[in-house]
This record gives structure tokens, sequence and C-alpha cells, in this order.
């Protein structure tokens, strides 16, 4: 499998406005804009730190995944995106190696990136996210 980068840390926060200050103001990151992905309940805002970037996520629900996920552990850093040349070869291969996946195939994400998520049972409770985007 032929992983390129770490594409974005996913951060679920309670509210985008009410932490932005600390990610654009206080670190000086650029805030590059927000995106609501209506079938995840999830708002996201991005900021690019070199290669990478931050990706705050705020649930639009209070029953989206995001809500739950902190209802459960917190705010905090909810998952690791990992930039992958072709998504769906990555996931026939993890398949292929018995790797639990939560998405089978990819999905449209935020800045209409092909997304898929891996089981965090299959990654020491890690949320993994592999990523590709043009
Ligand atoms: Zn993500």
């Amino acid at each position: 499998m032929n992983v390129l980068k770490i594409d974005h840390l996913g951060v679920a926060v309670k509210s985008i406005d009410g932490v932005k200050n600390f990610w654009a103001d206080v670190l000086g990151l650029k805030h590059e804009g927000s995106e609501t992905v209506a079938e995840q309940k999830v708002t996201t805002a991005f900021f690019p730190v070199g290669e990478s970037e931050i990706e705050l996520l705020e649930s639009t629900a209070e029953d989206g995944p995001i809500a739950k996920y902190i209802d459960k552990k917190g705010e905090g850093i909810q998952h690791v995106a990992f930039r992958v040349a072709n998504i769906e070869e990555a996931l026939a291969e993890l398949k292929a190696k018995g790797i639990k996946l939560i998405d089978e195939k990819p999905r449209i994400g935020a800045g209409g990136a092909k997304i898929a998520f891996l089981h965090p049972k299959a990654t020491n409770g890690v949320l993994v996210e592999l990523c590709e985007r043009d």
C-alpha cells in the first residue's frame, strides 16, 4: 500500500466558532474554508499546516457521529487521515489482509475527496481515514 502522507488530523469540537480563535489567531493558521457534509451530519473547517491540515469537526445534529464521539470521549483528536494514491486499490489490499473496514467502498467527503474509514478494532483504537484527492 502506498501511503503518501498524513493528509489531515480530524479534531472533534463542540463549536468551530467557539474554538477558531485558538487555531486561527493564536497559532496563526489560515482558515481555508468550511463545508457541511449533510450525510455525515458534520461541518468541517480546514486549517492547512505545511503539507497537512487540521480538520475541525462540528456536529450538525445531536445524533451525528461527532456528537456521539464527544459525548463518549470529549473533544479532541478523532481521526487520522492518510493520503493514498489509489483508494480502491488500498481498500482491496486491506480487505485481502483481513483488516476490518467501516467503509468497503469510498464515499465523498469534504472537498470532494474520496474517503473511507478503517475499523478502530483493526488499528489499535485509532480511527484511520484513507483519503484520495486530485
Ligand atoms: Zn477527515
